[in-house]
């Protein structure tokens, strides 16, 4: 009796390590375990990875299509679901119009998933109404690194960590989120490499760092233009480059002319000199590599702190060599694919307009049909829009808005409003229980399809179980919808069907197929005729824009500040055994018991002030809302300032984070609010948001 090892990816974060799934001859999963020579994880895993198993054998699993009656869910089948749907979506379509209907994708599901929605979205509900969750982590990225360079992606290969002189990490806790290749950069930092971390919490690698610049919260352009100002001023900058391949460079040397170290210590809380020795230190490398995470990206100022970025890694010619570049650490597991795939409400896929009308044509000739020539809602605009009875009905894949997004009360208001809410799902989450129909969804081990990791590698993801219950893969169900519709859109045999679809109408993904992928370990995008073997590297020679634009970029204040009511920011993080809303790690009962079930971290002077001890309950209001949790107290967040992890549905920190949003993405401050804590009783155990919420 031997057991079959079926190769797949990580279904967590964007790193996308290679797993092999052992599958008995019961066709039952034994065991998880690293592939050995997988390019990136290289025979490694996080503990997230080794806990896989538990996302997919676990007992909350939904096994079947279930409707709410009142206020209780009941079985139906899967035909009772999808024609209860299809009438409720085609009445909405007469009586409203195409634009009161949504879809929020998932960044957790396939590319083949992810195509087959916004296809849905735009050629049977004839909108751009498609999203997901990028808008609320790395759409800035998608948008200022377009405008600077012409392509929002990772311009580097993981593998290049071991080959740079200095490697800057902005905003971004990779030891935690990205464990493998945190650990890459530890690695590579032992080796020699040297590492400089901007962020106000000393992470780990902050406390490993050469140079720790612990900014103040959201000025991050502050210190950046800054460090431009230095760079020029002493004329540490790539002539060469900056003539061949930028444009943009007298108006960008004129606007941080004033803008001096010393002019910026009071707003970022750094002293001139350190400010000064990061700039050297980052142009006088040789090569220099840039990795920013969501402190960039969740703020108002995102789409602009991405673009300043972009500007610092020009102006020293680190892009387009071989171990200098600017590198977003994308979250889920396929929130880049999901972006390729178009799941925008501005782009089809490759991200190719919706409003340009040669490509709308090129769509609509492909697809046969008429497309909406405007903009689609944005996921914040459609529950806004719910909210305001103009939006009747969304439909929802793999997540959980209620516990991820900024201001949970609003979310679930505007939730409880819409006419139907349909929740595709592994098991049942905060979001799910607002469904008037909720479809047990196959998961990543239950289907065959692609995930597309950070470095743009698009890899296998190979079937190794057959489905629990009646579970179906989200291409299979919403193509089965759209049969009930009346439409013949979707229709595809396998999931390379919808791949080979996909790949004839995104150049990025041209040259790809499946055979091309099992034996590379995945391929790079872009991959075209130019480029058949993929793009380890991008902008080697030009920019996708011809040449890069240096744009000039203010600072501008945090949404909210403290005051006598609110003294404290919050600021939210994730921590290495869970991830995102946790309907996936929280069933691993390995990852669950290594934290509390919600956290605030509070430094030793403020917790003193306010008589906490460690791991007190604690009560934490902002202008939003109030939660319970317990207090741990370290010195690894600077006075002033507390941080929650927004994983735990008992006391999520996203009842009180904030909606005020970056102009250009919508995305929302979740970085930064104000918020009060309060000691709790001693002996009094923190109430869950569900008890509150239930007056208990
Ligand atoms: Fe999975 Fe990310 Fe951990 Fe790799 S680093 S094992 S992809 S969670």
């Amino acid at each position: 009796m031997v057991d079959d090892l079926i190769s797949t990816i990580c279904p967590y974060c964007g790193v996308g390590c290679g797993i092999n799934l052992k599958v008995n001859e019961l066709g039952q999963l034994k065991s998880v375990e690293p592939q050995s020579n997988h390019p990136i994880s290289q025979g490694k895993l996080c503990d997230k990875g080794w806990s896989t198993a538990y996302a997919v054998t676990n007992k909350n699993r939904l096994t079947q299509p279930l409707k709410r009656i009142k206020n209780e869910f009941f079985p139906i089948s899967w035909d009772e679901a999808l024609s209860t749907i299809a009438v409720e979506l085609n009445q909405i379509l007469d009586d409203s119009g195409p634009k009161s209907i949504g879809i929020i994708s998932s960044a957790r599901a396939t590319n083949e998933d992810n195509y087959a929605a916004q296809k849905f979205t735009r050629t049977v509900l004839k909108s751009n109404n498609i999203d997901h969750c990028a808008r609320i982590c790395h759409s800035p990225t998608v948008a200022g690194l377009k405008q600077s360079l012409g392509s929002g992606a990772m311009t580097n290969s993981a593998s290049e960590i071991f080959d740079t002189d200095l490697i800057m990490v902005f905003g971004a806790d990779p030891t935690e989120n990205h464990s493998i290749l945190g650990g890459h950069i530890m690695q590579a930092h032992l080796k020699g490499c040297e590492l400089v971390v901007v962020d106000p919490r000393k992470t780990r690698l902050a406390k490993l760092a050469n140079i720790h610049l612990q900014l103040n919260l959201g000025s991050n352009i502050a210190l950046v233009n800054a460090m431009l100002h230095v760079i020029i001023k002493e004329k540490w900058y790539d002539e060469n480059f900056i003539n061949e391949r930028c444009n943009g460079f007298k108006y960008l040397a004129q606007h941080v002319a004033q803008l001096t170290p010393v002019s910026v210590e009071a707003i970022t809380g750094l002293k001139a000199v350190d400010i000064y020795q990061a700039a050297k230190h980052y142009s006088q490398a040789k090569r220099a590599m840039i990795f920013y995470g969501m402190g960039i990206t969740q703020y108002m100022s995102g789409t602009n702190n991405v673009i300043s970025l972009a500007n610092l890694a020009l102006i020293c010619g680190h892009i387009g060599k071989n171990g200098t570049g600017v590198n977003p650490l994308r979250g889920q597991n396929n929130v880049q694919g999901a972006c390729d795939m178009g799941c925008l409400p501005n782009v089809y896929p490759g991200y190719q307009s919706v409003i340009d009308t040669n490509i709308q044509t090129k769509f609509s000739n492909a697809w046969q049909c008429d497309l909406d020539p405007l903009e689609g809602l944005t996921s914040m605009g459609m529950t806004k829009a719910a909210l305001a009875g103009d939006l009747h009905a969304l439909i929802l894949f793999g997540e959980d808005p209620v516990v991820t997004d900024p201001d949970q009360n609003h979310v679930k208001a505007s939730l409880k409003k819409l006419d139907l809410f349909v929740v595709a799902e592994l098991s049942m989450t905060e979001t799910a229980k607002l469904a008037d129909i909720i479809l047990p969804a196959a998961s990543f081990a239950e289907k065959d399809g692609t995930f597309t990791n950070c470095e743009r590698r698009v890899q296998l993801v190979n079937q190794a179980l057959e489905p629990l219950g009646v579970a179906m893969g989200d291409w299979q169900w919403l193509q089965a919808l759209a049969k009930k519709m009346g439409s013949d859109q979707l229709n595809w045999k396998t999931s390379e069907d919808v791949f080979n679809e996909m790949t004839s109408l995104n150049p990025s993904y041209e040259a790809m197929t499946y055979q091309k992928l099992a034996k590379n370990h995945g391929l790079q995008w872009p991959c075209n005729n130019e480029n058949p073997t993929g793009t380890r590297l991008l902008h080697a020679n030009t920019f996708p824009i011809g040449k890069a634009r240096l744009i000039s970029v203010n600072h501008t204040d945090i949404d909210e500040p403290t005051d006598d009511e609110y003294p404290l920011s919050l600021t939210t993080n994730r921590l290495h055994f869970h991830y995102g809303c946790g309907s996936m790690t929280r069933n691993s009962p390995l990852l669950e018991r290594e934290t509390p079930p919600g956290i605030l971290f509070i430094n030793p002077e403020n917790a003193n002030t306010l008589n906490i001890a460690h791991l007190d309950a604690i009560g934490v209001k902002s202008r939003r809302g109030y939660i319970e949790t317990r207090a741990i107290i370290t010195g690894d967040v600077p006075i002033g300032l507390v941080s929650m992890p927004y994983h735990f549905k008992e006391a999520p920190s996203n009842q009180l984070t904030n909606t005020a949003q970056d102009p250009v993405t919508k995305m929302p401050e979740l970085k930064a609010c104000a918020v009060s804590v309060i000691p709790l009783p001693k002996g009094v155990e923190p109430k869950s948001i569900q008890q509150l919420l239930e007056g208990d």
